[in-house]
């Protein structure tokens, strides 16, 4: 169906670092896995095979961590000011600008995504992202604690202070690869700990480039060790590392209940982002105009490989029609292609593996009675496309509404007062986002409350911000990132009880 030739317009410094054997980042160094062992990278867009990349294991973990403790403990890492840090971060995000396109292009190619978004979402936001968190080793700061101790006569003087956590793994997925590293690195580097960052298989590109400019912005060795392999390889073995002080993770939260069971040896501290199936809730009174185009996107962008994508449409049974006819229409006019052409406005799916159990999620709701208005269906050509797929006539109880399916897959559902979608937007075991579309203040400060979520959008939906907390409520996660909260889980804190 496609004459593209993706690789053959490459920018020549992707086709070069394409070429070079892509080895692990450990102690400021690239080597090679100490085993020997490399591991395919594939064109999701085409199925071809781009890349061969280190596979790390347990022993390349186990160097990956001694070279973090080593960064971590070292006068050149632990002693430098908090100035000198931020302008290192600064220096990272400025290399990460100059070098925006190309990171950009890489990123189109191993996931999938279009080049424009991986521009203006995955790399404007890693840059945002850093540049943001750079702010913060200036600014954590301590209290003084009024003291009282009344068994005692003494006077006491008490204060507190943020340290660094230490040596922090951050294990991330494939949906937002570059994104997702620095959602992590970033809030550790900012308060001074030192990290092995583990990037998911299918999407290993843009966190060994990411390694690279660390190098080049003039880290400290060991700071940041970026170790590529397998969840159950160099995953497993980070997670159960007794010299690792945190894991922080981003995932299916299958993954993360075995992430905390590895944590327990050590008590390691955990942050979890986990899964979702955010109800986007629109009102009688919405303005669909907005709402349809804000439903539609909500669950399509990142063809729905997204943590807080609105895969549950609830609409007021007045608007069901319109709104789901509405969604299936733009459903329809995607243009699918691949990532790195131009006119693409939906790329592949990330994998083989996935776009099958998005597949298979589809025939089951189906064969449990529910109706595709627009897709459902594998596109017979390179790669894995998959149409955009509405649902209509589904119930609570069906595996497509309990599930996250990670696919552009919506399952819509009709509702007639307040007090029933409250119930029904919590009815799953997860509470990452919603979304209420209204023009009524009362309705949507009645329904924000109600609706167990670590973000609520109005009128709008997957918005992030560096600044505003993000996580997850029930099973979608524990502790937040962004912001101080997220900030402030990279820390311990210490009091200090001087007597007078
Ligand atoms: P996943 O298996 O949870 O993988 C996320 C990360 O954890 C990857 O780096 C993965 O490595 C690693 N991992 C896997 N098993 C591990 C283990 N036992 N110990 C330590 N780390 C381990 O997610 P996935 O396979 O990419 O996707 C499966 C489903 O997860 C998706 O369909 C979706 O439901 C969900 N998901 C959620 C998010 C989110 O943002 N909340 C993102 C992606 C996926 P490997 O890549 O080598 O397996
Ligand atoms: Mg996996």
């Amino acid at each position: 169906m496609t004459t593209f030739a993706p690789l053959d317009m490459l920018r020549p410094a992707n086709k070069d670092f394409l070429a070079r054997p892509l080895g692990m980042i450990i102690d400021g160094v690239q080597v090679p896995a100490q085993s020997g062992k490399t591991f395919d990278v594939f064109d999701p867009g085409s199925g071809r095979q781009i890349a061969r990349v280190a596979e790390g294991d347990a022993a390349d973990v186990d160097l990956a961590v001694k070279a973090a403790r080593r960064a971590f403990q070292d006068k050149a890492w632990s002693g430098m000011k908090a100035h000198a840090r931020e302008r290192l971060m600064h220096r990272l995000a400025d290399l990460i600008e100059a070098n925006a396109d190309e990171l950009a292009e890489l990123e189109s190619l191993d996931q999938g995504k279009p080049v424009g978004m991986a521009r203006h979402v995955d790399v404007a936001g890693t840059i945002d992202y850093l540049r943001y968190m750079a702010g913060w080793p200036s600014k954590l700061e301590g209290s003084t604690i009024p003291v009282s101790v009344p068994y005692m006569p003494n006077r006491f003087f008490a204060y507190t202070t943020r340290e660094a956590v230490g040596v922090v793994a951050c294990i991330v997925p494939w949906n937002f690869p570059l994104m997702m590293a620095a959602w992590k690195v970033a809030p550790a580097l900012a308060t001074g700990c030192t990290v092995v960052l583990k990037p998911a298989e299918q999407t290993p590109l843009t966190a060994i480039r990411f390694g690279e400019l660390v190098m080049e912005a003039g880290f400290p060795a060991g700071v940041v060790n970026v170790v590529p392999g397998f969840g159950a390889g160099a995953g497993a073995a980070l997670a159960r590392h007794p010299d690792v002080d945190k894991v922080t993770f981003t995932g299916s939260t299958e993954v993360g209940r075995l992430i905390l069971q590895a944590a327990a040896g050590n008590l390691k501290k955990v942050t979890l982002e986990l899964g979702g199936k955010s109800p986007a809730i629109i009102c009688d009174d919405a303005d669909l105009d907005i709402a349809i185009g804000g439903a539609a996107m909500a669950i399509f962008f990142n063809q729905g490989q997204v943590c807080t994508a609105g895969s549950r449409l609830l609409i007021h049974k007045r608007n069901f029609d319109k709104v789901v006819e509405g969604v299936s229409a733009i459903a329809s006019g995607f243009k699918l292609g691949h990532g790195l052409d131009p006119e693409t406005q939906l790329g592949p799916l990330v994998s083989r593996e996935q776009i099958d159990r998005v597949c298979g999620y589809v025939k089951s709701g189906l064969a449990d009675g529910a109706r595709a208005l627009s897709g459902g269906t594998m596109l017979e050509r390179d790669g894995y496309f998959m149409q955009p797929t509405v649902l209509v006539d589904t119930r609570p109880g069906m595996k497509v509404v309990q599930e996250e399916i990670f696919g552009p897959v919506v399952v819509a559902m009709p509702f007639s007062d307040m007090d029933e979608v409250a119930a029904l937007a919590n009815s799953t075991e997860f509470g990452l986002g919603a979304s209420i579309w209204t023009r009524d203040l009362n309705k949507m400060h009645a329904l924000a409350p109600a609706i167990k979520a670590g973000t609520v959008w109005v009128n709008c939906h997957n918005v992030v911000d560096a600044a505003m907390p993000f996580g997850g409520f029930k099973q979608s996660g524990w502790g937040r990132e962004h912001g101080k909260a997220g900030v402030e889980l990279y820390t311990e804190t210490k009091s200090v009880c001087i007597s007078l």
